[in-house]
């Protein structure tokens, strides 16, 4: 572990340090959300500052450790033996899934829990997110059982009231600490804070009631989606634990790179070559679009790096039918880098015949660099 100086764990989950336990898990299950990797994968602090807030999350979603923490400080916790125990994870995948993941059950009380978000990257074309599409995702999800639909008894075994806890689902606990005794809660490790057990455990999930399946679904991707965009889908995530609701779904949008366009928020650009004579005469010019080729004006005297602007053509907005960007095409005059005889007279007879009046320009220099150098 780092030895910098750890920050002040209501500060890292942005609570008041009278926040109730909802309040503290639901600001960490907000942050650990932004912070997943699959989601987040541009921001290289994000492991950390997920680590740092799952640290903060042990110590304030732990009454004896928040109350050491609050009179104490983070010595406090040291000499008492707490170290957030991060090291045994692979990932912060692994870290994420320990937290959202059945293990996250495990280490919270009983009762409904609410199923783990999941996040899955769908790749989709500029075309399809210029127009919308309908994609299938497959992805991995904890589900109820298919055989004993979540309750974990083998069909047709009776669910019996649990010795260990007397159908509490918890049990009393003393921990020793430098401060004393505390008595306090924990889930009963029989029933898993449910209360009640199977007689016989389910032969499919071991009496877990959840179990990961592979599931394919068809996710509307709205016309107009920006790459990194995020498409969230409520109720579609990991499965609830004991008649919790489930997590939701989060697609993360990658749009793969085109080699005909560039995106720029709404608009697309593209470059057009233009032989230097054309640009000199004019001319009409086909550019292409996401529907099809379109002509494009090239005004006698076009510079290099000049923008021609095909309104409407680029990408539609996201949510507001009917407005598009527009398409914004930069000409590249190509001189030609070969001529044969013929040709080479035709040019020399052509710079022979220039006179400063062909070549003026409005321009300063500050000017033409801008449009060179776009
Ligand atoms: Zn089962
Ligand atoms: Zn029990």
């Amino acid at each position: 572990m780092a030895s910098t100086r750890p920050r002040d764990p209501y500060e890292v989950l942005g609570v008041s340090r009278d926040a109730g336990d909802a309040e503290i898990k639901k600001a960490f299950r907000r942050l650990a959300r932004e912070l997943h990797p699959d989601v987040n994968k541009h921001d290289p602090g994000a492991e950390e500052k997920f680590k740092e807030a799952a640290e903060a999350y042990e110590i304030l979603s732990d009454a004896e450790r928040r109350a050491t923490y609050d009179r104490y400080g983070h010595d406090g916790l040291r000499s008492g033996g707490f170290s957030p125990n991060f090291e045994g994870f692979g990932s912060i995948t692994d870290l994420f899934d320990a937290f959202f993941g059945s293990a996250f059950g495990a280490a919270a009380r009983s009762g409904p829990m609410q199923g783990g978000d999941i996040a899955v990257t769908a790749q989709v074309t500029l075309e399809q997110a210029a127009a919308g599409a309908e994609i299938e995702l497959s992805f991995e999800a904890i589900d109820a059982c298919e055989r004993c639909h979540g309750n974990g008894a083998e069909p047709g075994t009776p669910i019996v009231t649990c010795d260990r806890c007397g159908g509490a689902g918890v049990l009393q606990a003393v921990s020793r600490s430098p401060f004393g005794q505390v008595m306090r809660q924990v889930p009963c490790d029989v029933c898993g804070g449910d209360g009640r057990i199977a007689e016989q455990p389910c032969s499919r999930c071991d009496g877990r009631g959840r179990e990961v399946r592979r599931r394919t679904l068809r996710v509307d991707v709205p016309a107009g989606i920006a790459d990194g965009q995020r498409i969230r889908l409520s109720g579609r995530g990991h499965a609830g634990e004991r008649g919790g609701p489930p997590g939701d779904l989060y697609v993360l949008v990658d749009v793969a790179p085109d080699d005909r366009f560039v995106r720029d928020g709404d608009d697309l650009v593209t470059a057009l070559d233009v032989p230097a004579p054309l640009a000199a005469l004019g001319t009409t010019l086909r550019a292409p679009s996401l529907d099809g080729e379109v002509d494009v004006e090239i005004e006698p005297g076009t510079q290099p790096g000049t923008i021609v602007t095909v309104s409407g053509k680029g990408m539609p907005r996201l949510r507001r039918p009917g407005r598009s960007g527009n398409l914004r095409v930069v000409v590249n005059v190509v001189i030609p880098r070969k001529l044969d005889k013929e040709q080479r007279r035709l040019a020399q007879e052509l710079a022979d015949s220039m006179t400063e009046d062909n070549l003026r320009v409005e321009e300063s220099l500050f000017g033409k660099l801008k449009r060179l150098l776009g």
